[in-house]
């Protein structure tokens, strides 16, 4: 007899598990593993942001909010919307949540039936097609390949919706390829989307982290398609507040209230002082890191160009480097042969202590995922390291 439920057997084990409990023992044995497999900014929480949540807890304030996030809250998202995006959302529109994560687990929760097709563009972030099957749906995996950017053409989406597409997921800038869809490109998907009668997922959390182009919302250069779109974003990425686990949606208002009641009862209200920490960030975003991101992608990027069978595009935007390492799968590091982009990551961690993800973790195989949230002279280190690594191969 079964102990787990057919929905949660559906989760597959991640692959960046071992990765991860490599680096975590090698860390503890004192072994100096420059860590580039984290998706976390290396900042600090703005220090005002972080004042107020303090503020928050010795002030009291301390209790259960509504359950969709503090009115104060949904309106200054509202506000920076229609600011930043040019996108018109009311308060009532908005649900904050514990994370984009769990914003974009009461969506499909919410919009998905049994059996209900999601078309994911791959390389995709790794929860996606998790968080679709959990919630009784179906992933469709479109491959994006290095020619488009790892983008998804017209012509690849037009092929992929079927009756039973529900839903069409976008992930600009992208984890991990650092992809971003420029207005033209969203425009041609634009024209695809309205044929189609599909709830478009927006997922903008890399949204500020763009170097030398605009970040523009699908429903800014769509707007005929805001009656079916659903805008996630949160404060993670921006503000250097992962562990403060704050997320939200913007959706027509069906949706939203939908999404309000299920987390009524699931989860409830987002933690209170993480909700008047991310009030008091949004007014901070601290534009510099974009110039210290650029920087270390630039070197980054360069480092990875030189080695042999290594061949990387220019990432436009998130913190994620992503080359294709196909040249080096058949070679060998002291008598071990390279059999995938996963053997390529367990050797580079043992033997250069550089840590990375697989590109099988992102339905991209063959290819690898470097954050370049780390110091600089991490990132100039850590190519010296593979250097040795790749002269060493036979
Ligand atoms: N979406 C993407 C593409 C991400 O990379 C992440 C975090 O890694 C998230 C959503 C979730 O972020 P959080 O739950 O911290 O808001």
């Amino acid at each position: 007899e079964e102990r787990l439920s057919r929905r949660v057997r559906t989760i597959r084990p991640s692959a960046t598990m071992s990765v991860d409990s490599k680096t975590k023992q090698l860390i503890a044995k004192g072994q100096p593993v420059i860590n580039m497999s984290v998706g976390e900014p290396d900042f600090q929480t703005p220090v005002p942001a972080a004042f107020a949540g303090i503020r928050a807890i010795t002030n009291g304030q301390t209790r259960y909010t509504e359950a969709a996030g503090m009115l104060a809250l949904r309106k200054a998202i509202a506000h920076k919307l229609q600011a930043e995006n040019g996108l018109h959302y009311a308060p009532e529109q908005i649900v904050v949540s514990n994370g984009a994560k769990h914003t974009l687990y009461n969506i499909f929760v919410t919009i998905l039936d049994e059996g209900d097709e999601v078309v994911l563009p791959a390389p995709y972030w790794t929860s996606y097609p998790e968080q679709i099957r959990v919630a009784g749906g179906k992933p469709v995996v479109i491959e994006c390949g290095p020619e488009t950017g790892f983008k998804l053409t017209p012509e690849q989406l037009a092929a992929a919706i079927t009756p039973r597409t529900k839903a069409v997921l976008l992930n600009s800038p992208c984890n991990p390829t650092g992809s971003v869809y420029h207005e033209d490109e969203l425009k041609a998907l634009g024209e695809v989307l309205r044929q189609h009668d599909v709830y478009v997922v927006l997922d903008e959390i890399y949204e500020r982290l763009v170097y030398g182009v605009k970040h523009v919302s699908l429903v800014a250069a769509c707007p005929d398609l805001y009656d079916r779109t659903l805008v996630v974003n949160g404060f993670s990425k921006a503000f250097a507040m992962t562990g403060w686990r704050l997320g939200y949606v913007a959706a027509p208002l069906d949706l939203a209230k939908a999404m309000a009641s299920f987390q009524s009862h699931s989860t409830g209200s987002p933690a209170t002082m993480s909700q008047i920490a991310g009030e008091t960030a949004l007014a901070h975003f601290e534009p510099g890191v974009i110039d210290v991101f650029r920087r270390r992608r630039d070197a980054l990027v360069a480092g990875l160009n030189s080695l042999e069978g290594v061949r990387c595009l220019v990432p436009e935007g998130a913190f994620y480097a992503f080359p294709d390492v196909r040249g080096v799968l058949g070679r060998r590091y002291e008598g071990q042969t390279i059999e995938s982009s996963a053997d390529y990551c367990e050797l580079l961690l043992e033997h250069a202590l550089v840590a990375s993800v697989p590109g099988e973790a992102f339905g991209a195989p063959g290819y690898v995922r470097f954050s370049y949230a780390v110091r600089d002279e991490d990132v100039i280190e850590a190519v010296n390291r593979m250097r040795d690594f790749h002269a060493k191969l036979t």
